[in-house]
């Protein structure tokens, strides 16, 4: 039978936003039902060469992990605190203000406080103090810092992938400290030991294989452009001619492929249609969509 679905009320009325009890540090996480994102597939992960393909289930204990996955993380953070200066700096300048901490829907949403930009990173900047800062190695938890362990990688993989990257905290930090670059940072350390979710993985293996994110082939494409052409000419009485893949056009049009298979996308597709339909006629300019390159949205960007 299937499980009764909670009311919106009951949902609003589960948020609870009291401070807990015990400090962050100690307060295991704790991986929700409906609130994490499911394991990628394996096929995904291999097709995009990505390590560690597997199949794992993050209710599990074991994570199928690399024996010497914590090496490999230490090396991934060592070897991008040297690449990107703006991670560096974002890992040290942090006064804990509190300025960006309502700022996050995920937080509004759950009233969790490791949903607050602040905290989110902090899971990450209690490690750097750990592995790479002189006072972190010193002080130990007196200064913030925390060893990576194997519940704090845990901890990283459900909170990092709760961050849409809207950039929206960064807007209200004094020091301009971006949480979207640090969880883009971070989940490229958990993809280093095959730490991803299927929502992204896949997605993006589809645009490798069939050049757009829903795996919808050339022909399918075609087709769904041939509807509109119908649609259009009823609300119209205008045939517009849509043209694919045409060498020598001057401009090769790429468009969330979300305007094409869903609405109401599609009535922003049929829109472009009219619009290069009129550009022809007016100007002479030649516009063609592609069938292979068909994927506008960047599913790349939640990878990493
Ligand atoms: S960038 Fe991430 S942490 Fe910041 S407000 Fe958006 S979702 Fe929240
Ligand atoms: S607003 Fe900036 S400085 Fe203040 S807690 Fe958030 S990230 Fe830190």
């Amino acid at each position: 039978m299937a499980e009764k679905q909670p009311t919106p009320k009951e949902l609003l009325d589960r948020i609870d936003y009291q401070p807990p009890h015990a400090d962050w540090m100690e307060t295991p996480v704790d991986i929700r039902k409906g609130m994490y994102c499911y394991a990628s597939n394996p096929k995904s992960v291999a097709t995009l060469g990505l390590p560690n393909a597997r199949p794992w289930n993050p209710l599990d204990e074991d994570w199928k992990l690399p024996e010497n996955w914590q090496q490999i993380i230490h090396e991934g953070f060592k070897e991008r605190l040297e690449r990107f200066r703006s991670v560096k700096l974002f890992m040290d300048i942090c006064v804990r203000c509190g300025a960006c901490a309502d700022k996050c829907h995920y937080f509004i949403g759950t009233g969790d406080p490791k949903n607050m930009p602040v905290l989110r990173a902090e899971l990450l900047r209690s490690v750097y103090r750990n592995d790479f800062t002189r006072l972190g190695k010193l002080l130990g938890k007196a200064n913030g810092a925390r060893p990576l362990t194997l519940d704090v990688l845990k901890e990283w993989w459900y909170y990092l992938f709760q961050c849409s990257e809207c950039r929206r905290c960064s807007l209200y930090c004094p020091y301009g400290i971006d949480t979207a670059e640090i969880t883009i940072f971070g989940r490229e350390l958990l993809n280093l030991v095959g730490l991803n979710i299927d929502w992204i993985a896949t997605p993006v293996s589809n645009c490798y294989m069939t050049g757009n994110h829903l795996g919808i082939q050339p022909h399918a494409f075609k087709d769904m452009l041939d509807f509109f052409v119908d649609d259009i000419e009823e609300k119209t009485g205008v045939k517009v001619a849509p043209k694919y893949m045409k060498k020598g056009a001057d401009i090769l049009f790429i468009t969330p492929s979300g305007d094409v298979f869903a609405d109401p996308g599609t009535y922003t597709a049929m829109g472009y249609m009219m619009l290069f339909h009129y550009l022809e006629e007016k100007y002479g300019l030649d516009v063609t969509w592609s069938t292979y390159a068909s994927e506008g949205g960047n599913f790349g960007f939640f990878t990493s």
